[in-house]
């Protein structure tokens, strides 16, 4: 499948046209930004192991029967995927406290939820992409409710997966961000990526960072986090450890 008119370009992907009008290729970047695209960088060969991530992650979710836009890996940063139109809501679910929500509900980082909390945020960079409620998606006519139970129900379905798959290889799963589309026929399904860009994920063992967070907060080893995580969800290079 070849690469036609180039569509869009996001801050971490380009996306291209193919022959067919249902399926475009997404080309996973090394530019990375933080604080809406305040802070600006690269990170050597994230391209790749996102790519490769998320396909992996992708893989595993079709298999436990979450639709998704998922088709195939082309080469080392490129992925075929079905095409959607995006839904404007980013969909946070969390099952421990960091980031935005520690700041917003006083929660020390780490402190685990007493169940997973989903969140919407309006995708719109102008406006800083806001938290909003099922109200204002229906005031913003973003999508109807039926549409969003279905979301909600799909993104604490991923999390159910996602959770014990991470802890499996060694990470736990602090909270991640998703989106959803609808193909031409009206299907619902889970798009855009999932990486260490758009999951917290921390060792098990030591709480050390494996994510983005280690770009946003100028932590160090951010390749070699990432390149971490690849080798984890590969099945390379971790074993679990055991109980003696
Ligand atoms: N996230 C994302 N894209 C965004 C905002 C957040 O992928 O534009 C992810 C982020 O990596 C984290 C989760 O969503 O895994 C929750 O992020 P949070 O609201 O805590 O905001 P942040 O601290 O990243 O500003």
């Amino acid at each position: 499948m070849k690469k036609l008119d180039k569509l869009y370009e996001g801050k971490a992907k380009v996306i291209y046209a193919t022959i067919d009008p249902n399926l475009i290729i997404q080309d996973f970047k090394n530019d990375a930004t933080a604080f809406n695209a305040q802070k600006k960088g690269q990170i050597e060969d994230k391209g790749k192991v996102n790519a490769q991530i998320s396909a992996h992650l992708f893989e595993r979710l079709k298999e436990a029967s979450v639709p998704n836009h998922f088709v195939e890996l082309l080469s080392d940063t490129s992925m075929l995927t079905k095409k959607v139109e995006i839904i404007l809501i980013e969909v946070v679910v969390r099952n421990i406290a960091a980031g935005s929500l520690s700041k917003r509900l006083g929660y020390d980082e780490g402190v685990v939820l007493k169940k997973p909390l989903v969140e919407y945020y309006y995708k719109d960079d102008e406006l800083g992409d806001p938290l909003i409620n099922e109200d204002h998606v229906e005031e913003l006519s973003i999508c109807d409710k039926e549409t969003l139970d279905k979301i909600k129900a799909m993104a604490l379905k991923v999390n159910e997966i996602l959770k014990p798959y991470f802890a499996s290889v060694g990470m736990k799963l602090v909270d991640f961000k998703l989106e959803f589309g609808k193909t031409n026929d009206g299907e619902l399904l889970l798009a855009d990526e999932i990486s260490p860009d758009t999951c917290r994920l921390w060792d098990s063992e030591t709480n050390e960072k494996l994510d983005k967070d280690r770009f946003r907060r100028d932590l160090g080893k951010v390749e070699e986090s990432y390149k971490e995580v690849l080798k984890r969800v590969e099945g390379k290079g971790y074993r679990v450890p055991s109980k003696e």
